[in-house]
């Protein structure tokens, strides 16, 4: 069994064929969730689990269970898995590596006629990205208990239409109820989306964690003028006030370096006309650190800069600040942690400990099932972008720890 490998140009073909739907003219792909392009992903993915011999369950979430079942069914499934759906501008592997890679251990495993113990289920969730419908990993959230399935199909995209519409539309509104089963382990292969062990020529990260993360909306109200009549100290523009805030924001995550993070990732002056001094600016921070009470500080650095920016355009601007999110700093299972360590050390593969500076789903998740994920690293750290690459080894090598990791668990 510890000869056991992946078949890598396998995974790699379905990583390429995957990356065609929603492709961008410069190389990235373009599957934001619930689009035709995602309902395209997922039928393709659909098609490769049935021909595996795996039986597809969705729920009402729409993330899709694709189960082979064990010799003892009625164990709680090893789930693996990620997401199929991507940035506006993402790329080729974040998500849909951790999906092909989790087939790819099934094909392995029927190849081989090998059974294992514990059902596996190879997941596929619905709107890991967030970018469609604030907030990120929302199925996961409900299947782990996180939000109310209320909640989660009535989300929005900035046009209106809600993540249940959408679900109908496209066709994937499945009825089985989110969560509320026992599952065994959960395992997420995902490239590192940093440069962390690209740096340290490190095959794979062994994530014991996630950081923390906050997501605000943020406006900034003041009024429309003309920018020829008006003169400078008579004028409310708004732009000019969020302009004096964004480098206090970026000054928070400075003091808490070096993991702090801020980042301001969307950013709106209305009414978008250049001989019109802006009335309206509308904009996103996203906080992160791996340390629950140094999120703490962060939060209340950001409020006092809001504070203190209403003080200083007292009477002329209106600085609202709302905060959308919140996932705290997270653990993973100490086993489970263990299992990928196995797994890389019986491979060969050289490895760290890491801590997940992005959110996953494997992080809701670890609320309650044991949970580990496996990082691989991509190219100069870039994901988010259609630039975004992680080579054919770093991937099958991924897939072989998800491949021995899944296997020990599953048959323990
Ligand atoms: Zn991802």
């Amino acid at each position: 069994m510890s000869e056991l490998r992946v078949n890598g140009e396998r995974l790699w073909a379905s990583l390429m064929t995957m990356a065609e739907i929603g492709a961008t003219p410069a190389g990235g792909v373009n599957r934001q969730t619930l689009t035709d392009e995602d309902k395209r992903g997922r039928d393709l993915f659909r098609f490769w689990c049935e021909e595996a011999g795996l039986h597809i369950g969705i729920d009402r979430m729409g993330s899709m269970f694709a189960r082979r079942e064990g010799t003892q069914p009625d164990l709680p499934p090893v789930m693996l898995g990620s997401h199929l759906d991507t940035q506006p501008t993402g790329g080729k592997f974040d998500g849909a590596l951790g999906v092909l890679a989790a087939l790819e251990v099934v094909r392995t495993l029927n190849d081989r006629g090998i059974r294992t113990r514990a059902p596996l289920e190879v997941v596929n969730w619905t709107n890991e990205e967030g970018c469609r419908f604030p907030p990120a990993m929302i199925a996961s959230g409900v299947f782990a208990g996180v939000f109310d399935l209320e909640y989660g199909l009535s989300r929005t995209d900035h046009a209106g239409r809600t993540i249940g519409e959408e679900l109908e539309r496209i066709g994937y509104a499945g009825d089985r109820p989110v969560g509320q089963r026992p599952v065994g382990a959960l395992f997420e292969l995902h490239i590192e989306q940093g440069p962390i062990l690209e740096a340290e020529g490190k095959q794979i990260g062994i994530v014991t964690g996630g950081q923390g993360a906050r997501w605000y909306d943020c406006e900034v109200l003041g009024a429309e003028s003309h920018a020829g009549p008006t003169p400078m100290e008579h004028r409310r523009d708004a732009l000019r006030g969020a302009a004096a805030l964004l480098e206090e924001i970026y000054a928070i995550a400075h003091r808490h370096a070096p993991d702090g993070r801020a980042t301001v990732g969307e950013f709106e002056a209305y009414p978008g006309s250049r001989n019109t001094v802006p009335g309206r600016v509308r904009f996103t921070v996203d906080l992160r650190h791996p340390d629950g009470g140094t999120m703490d500080a962060m939060d209340h650095g950001l409020r006092e800069a809001f504070e203190r920016a209403r003080g200083r355009h007292a009477g002329r601007l209106e600085f609202h600040l709302e905060e959308i999110w919140y996932a705290p700093p997270v653990a993973f299972d100490p086993a489970c942690i263990e299992a990928v360590r196995q797994a890389a050390a019986k491979l060969g593969l050289s490895a760290r400990e890491i801590v997940s500076g992005a959110g996953h789903d494997a992080v809701y998740m670890a609320r309650v099932v044991p949970t580990a994920m496996i990082f691989v690293p991509c190219k100069d750290g870039i994901s988010h972008a259609e630039v975004e690459y992680a080579s054919p080894e770093a991937c099958a090598d991924g897939a072989n720890v998800l491949l021995h990791a899944v296997l020990a668990r599953a048959n323990a």
